[in-house]
């Protein structure tokens, strides 16, 4: 008999316990297959319930597959195979356990932006008008490559303000610069060897060797990649930084442009990657025209992303590919669906038509040159010789090398005691090498002004400890 313990005051309804009961009994298999249940009557008698609540906990026993009904003769348990033992406790490895994300008191980061200065009401401004006028976008699925106003829309503003030529067709919209190398993998270049610069940014490295594919690591110099050493490489993609190299912060020279280049049309099959991502920010002279720019026979694929400009949380990134590219992306890339949202999208759009981002380009350069310019005064007044900046020329961060006997692993150890959020190039290196520089990436993106001196010296401490 089915002795089912009864709790009147539980918060769960009295049919539930019924059925977790007998559902349990069967999985662990102590109610036998073709056992015959009690009658609803029998058992709401024994048990002192209503006869509702055994039907109930039958029928949902019956959807879900454990009891069945033979026609007058009752209730019968299905044949399974019995899963035991139950109810272990499943426990997360503690090491695995999610700690809260760690605030700081001072950020060096290079991966945030500025977000206090984004102009929040305005953006909001655009996306009322998108929720007003393109409504019925946004019960559709999303094309694939985005929406198309937006992709023409971006590829009028890129001919002007990066001497990139395509058509809205060529571009492909998605939720990160590593996603969209993730569908280019997927879709136009299987069992590639690449090209990745050393120092480099190692997002994308980690992508390529995790989806299989060779990577060789060639050495950057004050131009960026070192074409001569990619020569000795079987790689037939390159993926750089021209703008503004990831971590040096060198800008590539039209020399090394068009050597590259030249070594992309030696052979067929071969490609540049050109990741563009904070190419909007210049500070001394005027912002160098993309490497895309110069490429005559359609052999660059250009991504640039909005991370930086506007804001990263808007994943918001973008490729444009050769004009050769696009059958074969059409053909295989169109299965995989859009992983922006269709009103983000419009926002953008509006966002860009309207003036604003402009607007916000040139607030936020003029913010980041004072913040930039106030940041290197303040490190060389408190480190004297001590240091050297690299590569402050654009973008939001550039190369500290420090002159210290202190080891890079106890200056970022004390950093992170101190609250202070700091990288080291050690994270963009491949080898890593016993003896690492003691060269730190300082972003200046997140760091207020009013910050700069305070944070500066709690550096000099973590680099010079009494
Ligand atoms: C920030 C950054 C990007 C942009 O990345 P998303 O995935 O688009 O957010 C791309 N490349 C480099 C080197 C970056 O630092």
């Amino acid at each position: 008999m089915l002795h089912i313990p009864i709790d009147r005051d539980h918060s769960s309804p009295v049919y539930k316990q019924i059925y977790a009961w007998i559902k349990n009994e069967i999985l662990q298999g102590t109610l036998a297959a073709e056992t015959k249940l009690p009658s609803k009557r029998t058992l709401a008698a024994l048990l002192n319930v209503s006869q509702n609540s055994i039907l109930s906990a039958y029928n949902q026993l019956i959807a879900e597959g454990y009891l069945y009904t033979k026609e007058r003769s009752g209730y019968f348990v299905k044949t399974i195979h019995p899963i035991r033992p139950l109810n272990v406790e499943k426990k997360l490895d503690p090491k695995l356990s999610e700690t809260r994300a760690k605030s700081y008191r001072y950020s060096f980061s290079h991966m945030g932006v500025g977000a206090s200065l984004f102009p929040f009401q305005s953006w909001h401004q655009s996306e009322q008008k998108a929720i007003r006028d393109d409504q019925e976008l946004l019960s559709e699925i999303n094309h694939p490559q985005g929406i198309y106003k937006l992709r023409e829309i971006v590829s009028n503003k890129i001919r002007h303000t990066r001497g990139v030529i395509c058509e809205p067709e060529q571009i492909v919209i998605g939720a990160s610069t590593q996603w969209l190398l993730q569908l280019f993998l997927l879709v136009v270049a299987e069992n590639k060897p690449f090209a990745m610069e050393e120092p480099g940014y190692h997002r994308l490295t980690s992508l390529l060797q995790t989806m299989r594919h060779a990577v060789y690591h060639v050495p950057v110099d004050a131009h960026g990649m070192n074409v001569e050493k990619l020569r000795e490489t079987p790689a037939n993609i390159a993926i750089v930084t021209p703008s503004h190299q990831m971590p040096t912060g060198s800008i590539m020279p039209v020399s090394r442009r068009t050597e590259l280049l030249h070594w992309c049309y030696e052979k067929e099959g071969r490609y540049v990657i050109e990741d563009d991502y904070d190419s909007e920010f210049k500070y001394e002279g005027d912002i160098v025209p993309s490497l895309q720019s110069l490429d005559v026979d359609e052999k660059v694929i250009y991504i640039d992303s909005y991370s930086k400009s506007l804001l990263p949380d808007l994943r918001m990134s973008y490729m444009v590919l050769p004009l050769g590219l696009i059958d074969v992306f059409k053909e295989k890339g169109l299965h995989f669906m859009q992983t922006t949202s269709v009103l983000t999208q419009l926002t953008l759009a509006r966002f860009l038509e309207n003036g604003e981002y402009d607007k916000h380009i040139k607030r936020m350069s003029k913010y980041y040159k004072e913040v930039r310019a106030k940041l290197i005064t303040a490190l060389q007044k408190r480190f004297g010789s001590f240091v050297r900046v690299e590569g402050e020329k654009a973008g939001l961060h550039f190369l500290l090398h420090l002159d210290t006997e202190e080891p890079i692993e106890a200056i970022m150890e004390r950093a992170e005691k101190m609250e202070l959020e700091l990288y080291s190039i050690q994270r963009f290196l491949h080898e890593q090498s016993g003896s690492a520089p003691t060269t730190l990436i300082i972003g200046f993106a997140k760091l207020k002004p009013e910050e700069i001196d305070e944070a500066v010296e709690m550096l000099y401490r973590c680099c010079f400890p009494e």
